[in-house]
Order: C-alpha cells, then structure tokens, then sequence
C-alpha cells in the first residue's frame, strides 16, 4: 500500500492572516482533497514574544470561515521534549555545537548577511569546533546556550525538485552556513529549556507527523536546503515540496502581516465574502 498523502497548513500565529497566507493554505488543502489526504493544523507557536492565543483562535476561524478544513490539530509549544530528543540526536552525533555568539556579534560579522531581510545572516562560524572532539558536549544539560548544526564543508550541492518552482541547488557552506537549531532560554527558570529554531521544530513535526508533501510559500526555498541536510542528519525520508507562489501588494511588496488592509478580517468587514477571496486566487 502506498502511503496516504499526508500534508498540513502551519501557521505562526503572530498575527491575522492575510491574502497571502489563505492562498497558501488554500493550496496545501486543495492538494489534499484530491489526493483523498489527511491534513494536519499546526500551530507553529514558539516565538515567545509574538505568538499569541488570540491569533491562533483567530486563524482557526478564518480558515473556516473559507472553507477550509482538517483533520488533525497539534501545537509545537506542546511538543518541546520531542525538539529536544532530536537536539541530543545531532549534539550526540556531533552535528550541533554551541554557539556563545550574542546578535550583536552576529551583527558584526564579517560575512555578508543574505539580502534577503526575513533570512539568518550567514554565520561566521566563529564557535565552530576545529576538530571533531571538540563537539563532545554534555548533551543532556542543553541549558544557557544557543546551538548550531553544523553543515557540511565541502561544496556539494542539496539538490532538490520543487513540485511547484522546479529543480533547486543550494550550498550549504555558500548559501547558509551552520544555522541556529537551538536558543538559550530567555528566563531564569529551571524549567525553561529554550527553544528550538523554526528549522528544527519543522523538520522533526513533519517527520514525526508522517507528512508526505509540504505546501508553503517560497520565501522557504532556501529553509527547504537545511531542513533536508536535518532530515537526513536524523535519519528522516525527505517529503516532497511544492512551494507556492508569494503574493504582492500593489507596489511589488510582499505581503506581510503588517499588511493589515489584506488581512481576511478586514476584507471580510468590508463585505467580501469566501468566494470572492477564492475568486483573487
Ligand atoms: N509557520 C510558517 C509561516 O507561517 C510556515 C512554515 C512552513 O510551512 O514550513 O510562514
């Protein structure tokens, strides 16, 4: 038996969802459906200072109120031990370093940031162990620092098909560096482990979840290269992507959620109704 289409919507909610988002998502579900799938909610709520409970209840009425629908519903703030295990996988296969680096060191490196603005700059690797057992780290305190995965030195390609924007080629050591899977935590809390990066979280839901083809936004393209050097790293099959066009406000701007105007709230107070948002798609 093959296995079934598995696939999910995964909003941050950090704000209302705009066009952009719902035309994602209406995507992910529209995949879904036919190919007689399961999809997933996932509410990708691990941004401690701009998640918030409203914005998930507020998603949720959203997407429903367009006609969206799912199967399955779980929050990553709930899932923190899972990142973990997966953290002390790769420190354990010493794959992930730590790194003492502050965001000012960070601002004044000396690589080049991507000009990308919502992208990690490239990392200096100024913590990047010189030789292997340097990565011997006491993998179960992963306590007051931040982590990195540690990504290949060589110049080989991650080559990859996009369902939707073809065939892709990054270079980890050109294209990104070693990037953060792991922050220190904010508090002073012996409970407060941290967090893990977006990268990490998302490579283990998807792998755990079972899920077979990822719908999302190619402003991910490049996320796509590290999350399939994790997968790979954690013994993870690699689904398939499809990655969905970004729309653009009048001005060529990408749309954000500081868009507020194109958000559904308002287009919907305004009188819009779901099939004329279906109809800009
Ligand atoms: N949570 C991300 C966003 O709202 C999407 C991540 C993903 O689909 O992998 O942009």
């Amino acid at each position: 038996m093959p296995t079934p289409y598995t696939g999910r919507l995964a909003p941050s909610p950090t704000g209302l969802l705009h066009l952009g988002h719902a035309r994602t998502f209406f995507i992910a579900h529209q995949r879904a459906r036919v190919a007689n799938g399961i999809l997933y909610l996932r509410d990708e709520d691990l941004d401690p200072q701009r998640s918030r409970p409203e914005f998930s209840a507020a998603l949720r009425e959203d997407l429903h109120w367009l006609g969206l629908t799912w199967d399955a519903e779980l929050r990553q703030s709930d899932r923190l031990p899972l990142y973990r295990n997966a953290l002390h996988q790769l420190l354990a296969a010493g794959l992930a370093y730590p790194c003492a680096c502050s965001r000012r060191d960070l601002a004044q490196s000396t690589r080049a940031p991507h000009e990308d603005e919502d992208d990690e700059p490239l990392y200096n690797n100024r913590c990047r162990p010189v030789g292997p057992a340097a990565n011997l780290v006491d993998a179960r305190h992963p306590r007051g620092t931040n982590y990195r995965f540690r990504t290949p030195d060589d110049l080989h390609p991650i080559l990859f098909t996009d369902l939707h924007a073809g065939p892709q080629s990054f270079t980890p050591a050109v294209d990104f560096g070693d990037f953060l899977i792991w922050r220190k935590p904010l508090t002073s809390d012996p409970n407060d482990i941290g967090l893990p990066s977006y990268q990490l979280a998302c490579v283990v839901d998807d792998a755990l979840t079972g899920i077979t083809e990822v719908v999302r936004g190619r402003d991910l393209l490049k996320s796509t290269a590290r999350q399939i050097l994790l997968q790979r790293a954690l013994g993870y099959l690699t689904p398939a992507y499809f990655h969905c066009d970004l729309l653009r406000d009048p001005n060529g701007v990408r749309l954000a959620k500081r868009h507020d105007a194109l958000s559904l709230r308002t287009l919907r107070a305004q009188g819009l109704t779901p099939a004329d948002i279906l109809a800009m798609f």
